[in-house]
């Protein structure tokens, strides 16, 4: 008999009352034990649905007060010295001061992990003499046992992963490192064991990323010290994201089961199986149902992989289960009731997704018969969004096609482009400007409630913006900024704000996923065909462009940003969603430059998320994303300026593709990056405009004239100067107004300075 299971459960509840839970217990509304009382109903209702939706192996010590790499860390006692720790359990006040920073030490650092938008909590080893504080897993394994009596699957972030997720320490001192880990790891596993815990899940998703035959060795060494500390323990060693590498080496580990993933590994995955063959004596956990993706399957096909699987592996050695955690997806697709059906019916969220795979195991035991009807019902859901008219838009279609056939270039190269734009406009050395939006106050938003509300009706809110507009041109010209912005006041998000208004997109009342900590995103849905409906941002900037003489610059974001910040449909590559937003927003593009807007700027602070975790297809991925940024640009005059931006300094191993993206100016975050960056350009000499955020704007203080003056000479040591321009490192809508006007006034003092100099 196949069993069926999921990798973990979504934290934040389908009303997201964990979040809500953290954030009255930081605020001080729930004491310690109202708070853990909260929590642990949660979790427990949580593991309780999974139950009554018939999963057999359910995951416990997936759910987490904040993140699971943090509470691995803390597990070991591992915290930084700038907290006050004195070893024992790790108390909340710590974990949350890891996570959040306290009044006397900065937060660790966050970060992706790895190619989704969940973020965690990276572990710092330097000085850290680990331990085991308390056994986190055991704890959980307990209370579900207790309390519902489920045999859980205790889960645990592996050392191989969790060590290379770490930083505080020298990789010549990886094996030194492990050394000092496995053992503790041994103690927990051992205390599980006791217990009697059947099944133990050990993430080890490092393994989809490039591995080394060091790496290879280290992973037989903690395998084969577990097998011998533990042997009554079934352990199942976890992969996801990607296909696995080294797959006949990862097979051979001494463990009872292992996992991977066939939805995003799919094809490498099925043919290494079919070619090596999968060892008779393990468990295949095959990972069928998207744990990422929001779309119901089809039961069929997924079937078909398992049968496909049945040729190497017997029914009784297949655990059927989610390709990931479905930390990455919403809980559930029940309260949203204002979605078309034909769209709702083809939706799978988290609760969803236990329903298919407990169907699918059934059917990977009894065969296809005995889950006849319900085969039909999925197949029949999805093919009705499949052939819907929104997905099916031969206008769009035909127009993209022709469109991706050619290579979309400016008119001119850059070097002429410069010489009619300088001619144009007339800019002085070292060109101020921001980024695009400014403080969205309280006001902003009210006014905003009030017209969704209906309250204010549409003329209202738009004369209310063109105040807005009113006051921040004035602002701006008082500052003395060269290039301005209308302040972006009608958005509230950079990508939900064009998805209202582009055909194909959908928004759901609930559909929310943990980002970071409490912290929770609801991304949009691209269920169709994109398509440009009518101008979105023209009224607003030929506004403020008629308040002013100085050049005001459209804003725009990039076709790959509102895709990686979107769920997308999964029926077409992403590169022909990308293509198709492209062909909408250059549509918004000519739409400006025709009113009259000479300089459009095309965000694209995503570019970097979307990288695939295989470095062979990383080239082709940078290569359609910078062609879809081209596809939006480049059919503007020669004298029309394309500016771009991206924030996060990642991308010194990207610089040739944003070259390539030809944008006339880019301007990019740096001044968190401590001058990384910089030295990325001693090397690379870009030959593009490009400006360096000055000031990090994600602090409300004010720098100073010197520390964005030592900034931009630091720049000018290997930029050229007459390409340079000054602006901050992001948009200013989360600062206050007093603050803004007081660092842009500093910020173009310190221009002033430059200027005077050269
Ligand atoms: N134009 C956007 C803004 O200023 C850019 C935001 C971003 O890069 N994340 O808010
Ligand atoms: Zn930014």
């Amino acid at each position: 008999m196949a069993q069926s299971s999921i990798l973990g459960y979504p934290r934040i509840g389908a009303d997201r009352e964990w979040k809500k839970a953290l954030e009255a217990f930081w605020a001080g509304k729930l004491v310690e034990a109202e708070f853990q009382a909260k929590l642990q109903e949660i979790r427990l209702t949580h593991l309780q649905k999974q139950k009554d939706k018939g999963i057999d192996l359910i995951p416990v010590n997936d759910f987490s007060y904040y993140d699971h790499v943090l509470d691995t860390a803390t597990m070991f006692g591992i915290v930084p010295k700038r907290f006050e720790y004195n070893g024992g359990e790790v108390p909340l006040s710590v974990y949350y001061g890891i996570a959040r920073g306290t009044k006397d030490a900065a937060a660790s650092e966050m970060t992706k992990w790895f190619n989704t938008n969940y973020h965690y909590i990276v572990p710092e080893l330097d000085g850290a003499n680990p331990t085991v504080t308390e056994n986190k897993p055991l704890k959980a394994y307990r209370e579900a046992k207790e309390k519902l009596g489920i045999d859980g699957k205790p889960v645990l972030v592996g050392p191989l992963t969790f060590l290379k997720l770490s930083k505080g320490y020298d990789k010549a001192e990886t094996d030194a490192w492990l050394d000092r880990l496995i053992p503790l790891y041994v103690q927990v596993l051992r205390e599980l064991a006791l217990e009697g815990v059947r099944w133990v899940q050990i993430d080890e998703p490092i393994v989809v990323t490039k591995i080394d035959n060091d790496d290879v060795r280290r992973l037989k060494s903690i395998y084969e010290t577990f097998a011998a500390a533990v042997p009554q323990l079934n352990i199942l060693l976890q992969t996801y994201f990607e296909s696995v590498e080294r797959y006949a080496d990862i097979v051979a580990l001494p463990v009872k089961g292992i996992g991977l993933d066939f939805v995003h590994g799919l094809e490498a995955n099925l043919s290494a199986v079919r070619e090596h063959g999968f060892p008779a004596d393990k468990v295949l956990g095959a990972g069928v149902i998207d744990g990422r993706g929001i779309w119901r399957a089809s039961l069929g096909e997924k079937l078909g992989v398992l049968e496909q699987l049945g040729q190497s592996v017997s029914s009784d050695r297949l655990i059927v289960q989610s390709s990931c955690s479905l930390l990455h997806v919403p809980v559930t697709v029940v309260g949203e009731t204002k979605l078309a059906s034909e769209l709702k019916g083809a939706l799978a969220f988290a609760d969803e997704k236990l329903e298919e795979i407990a169907l699918l195991t059934k059917g990977a035991t009894e065969g296809r018969a005995a889950i006849a009807s319900e085969l039909e019902s999925s197949e029949r859901a999805v093919q009705a969004l499949r052939q819907s008219a929104e997905r099916n838009r031969a206008d769009v279609q035909q127009a993209v096609a022709k469109l991706g056939a050619q290579e979309p270039v400016r008119g001119r190269p850059f070097s002429e482009r410069r010489v009619a734009q300088q001619d144009k406009w007339q800019l002085p050395i070292f060109p101020t400007t921001t980024i695009g939006s400014f403080p969205q106050s309280a006001e902003v938003r009210k006014a905003r409630q009030l017209w969704r509300k209906g309250e204010w009706d549409g003329e209202r809110y738009a004369a209310f913006i063109r105040e807005q507009i009113d006051l921040w041109i004035k602002l701006q010209e008082e500052i003395g900024l060269d290039v301005l912005v209308h302040g972006e006041f009608e958005r509230t998000d950079m990508v939900e704000f064009f998805g209202e208004k582009l055909a194909g997109f959908v928004f759901t009342r609930n559909g929310w996923v943990q980002s970071y900590g409490s912290r929770c995103v609801k991304p949009p849905v691209i269920y169709g065909d994109v398509a440009f409906e009518q101008a979105m941002t023209v009224e607003e900037t030929k506004y403020a462009q008629s308040q002013t003489a100085r050049p005001v610059k459209g804003m725009l974001t990039g076709p790959i940003t509102i895709m990686n910040w979107s769920f997308v449909r999964d029926d077409i590559p992403r590169e022909q969603i990308a293509y198709q937003l492209a062909y909408a927003l250059r549509q918004e593009v000519e739409a400006l430059e025709q009113a009259g807007i000479g300089m459009i700027q095309v965000d694209e602070p995503a570019v970097r998320e979307g990288l695939p975790l295989k470095e062979k297809d990383q080239a082709n991925y940078l290569a359609w994303a910078v062609k879809a940024f081209r596809m939006t640009t480049c059919t503007v005059k020669d004298e029309t300026q394309v500016h771009t931006h991206m924030c996060y300094c990642e991308f010194h191993d990207m610089i040739d593709s944003i070259e390539a993206m030809d944008a006339d100016v880019i301007s990019i975050e740096t001044s968190r990056s401590h001058g990384e960056l910089i030295h990325s350009f001693e090397e690379n000499t870009y030959k593009l405009g490009i400006g360096l955020g000055v000031y990090d704007i994600h602090s409300p203080r004010v720098p100073g004239v010197e520390e964005m003056s030592g900034m931009i000479d630091r720049a000018l040591r290997v930029l050229d100067p007459q390409l340079f321009w000054i602006n901050p490192d992001c948009g200013l809508k989360t600062r206050g107004q007093e603050e803004t006007v007081a660092s842009l006034r500093n910020m173009v003092e310190a221009t002033r300075i430059a200027r005077a100099k050269h």
